[in-house]
């Protein structure tokens, strides 16, 4: 694939101190465009830009939309690498199909990502934590309100320099299990990356925040009595000496962070197992003092644990509120990998 690169007359001054989390771009983005019939062309890398586009747009009526997050990592040698992209390539074209939006050969797909970190990698923070974000996104771009198949979207990517997500310490988070909304069930859109996930869940999320919880633990759209992830992150737990997370059931997005600790896991010897979940169990776990250990995982946090967990009024403490054994050793596991300091042994890690 031919990407045309106009590089931009003016480069921005790069930030190196609190950066936080989304909030600086570098100097370009990666833009291509999809015409039904035509299929995806004009690949680019441009200056950074506000996006023009018309106001009857299918995004911004019908939610066409949907989004990949990965971490391009400087290692000790001063290079640049990424962390298991093919997968958020995969992830990204399930998602489109579940949302109707054109799918893009995978080896396009990864190209695009390649070739745009490798023009921003003097972006690439040096600190320690530190990681240029990525985000692909893709949404449907039809200039008619009618509703109707997709013939025109846009696929983008966009690059942020961010803080390491635990600026001070691993710190245990407090998460809320949400008896009333709901965030997907199966046959719907839980297992896409798409934005109105996320909107469907902000509800939730800002009532968590003002009871003065991280994040909320979501439960099935059905019987309301599984578990399924929290805000943006898989949740994994040991119970009674057995890793346990809820399985993949169509509701849940699937986490590369997930799978790759599953692999991990089992490429130990430890007792893991995909099932479903039940708050009963959970609450018995809790209760009985068999909840060894509870931490969510994502891209962004690696691991976080969770220290407290709220449900129907009553608040359960995990493991003194301290990150356990197991947590630990995942958290160091995997950033070991990713910022090389690791033999990847599993061969995840793609060079730039
Ligand atoms: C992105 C995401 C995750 C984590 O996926 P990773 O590939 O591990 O980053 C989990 N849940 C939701 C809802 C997500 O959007």
């Amino acid at each position: 694939m031919e990407i045309k690169f106009t590089k931009t007359t003016a480069p921005k001054e790069k930030q190196t101190k609190n950066l936080g989390f989304g909030k600086v771009f570098t100097d370009h983005m990666f833009v291509m465009d999809y015409e039904r019939g035509k299929g995806w062309s004009n690949a680019r890398i441009v200056p950074f830009e506000n996006l023009s586009l018309h106001p009857a747009a299918t995004v911004f009526h019908y939610g066409a939309e949907i989004f990949e997050g990965l971490k391009a990592y400087r290692i000790a040698d001063g290079s640049v690498q990424l962390f298991r992209p093919i997968e958020n390539v995969r992830r990204m074209n399930n998602s489109a199909e579940r949302l109707g939006l054109p799918q893009m050969p995978e080896e396009d797909m990864l190209s695009a990502i390649l070739e745009f970190v490798k023009v921003e990698q003097d972006w690439v923070p040096h600190g320690e934590g530190e990681s240029l974000y990525l985000r692909p996104f893709m949404f449907g771009n039809d200039e008619h309100l009618g509703v109707h198949s997709i013939n025109n979207a846009k696929f983008l990517i966009i690059a942020s320099p961010s803080g390491s997500y635990y600026q001070e310490g691993i710190n245990p988070v407090k998460i809320m299990i949400e008896d009333q909304d709901v965030r997907a069930v199966r046959g719907g859109t839980g297992y896409a990356k798409c934005g109105g996930n996320y909107a469907a869940a902000t509800r939730a999320g800002e009532k968590a925040e003002k009871l003065g919880f991280t994040q909320v633990l979501w439960l099935d759209g059905v019987e309301r009595k599984y578990i399924e992830e929290v805000g943006a992150m898989n949740v994994m737990m040991k119970i009674n000496g057995e890793i346990v997370t809820p399985m993949l059931s169509g509701s849940i997005l699937p986490g590369i962070t997930r799978k790759s600790i599953i692999e991990l896991l089992k490429s130990k010897g430890y007792p893991v197992s995909e099932r479903k979940i039940s708050i009963d169990e959970i609450i018995d776990a809790l209760e009985n003092g068999k909840m060894e250990e509870f931490w969510g995982c994502g891209t962004a946090a690696v691991v976080s644990p969770v220290g407290e967990l709220y449900y129907e009024g009553k608040t359960y403490i995990i493991n003194d509120n301290k990150i356990g054994e197991t947590t630990q050793m995942l958290y160091d596991t995997l950033t070991d990998i990713q910022w090389g300091r690791a033999e990847d042994k599993f061969g995840w890690i793609t060079k730039i």
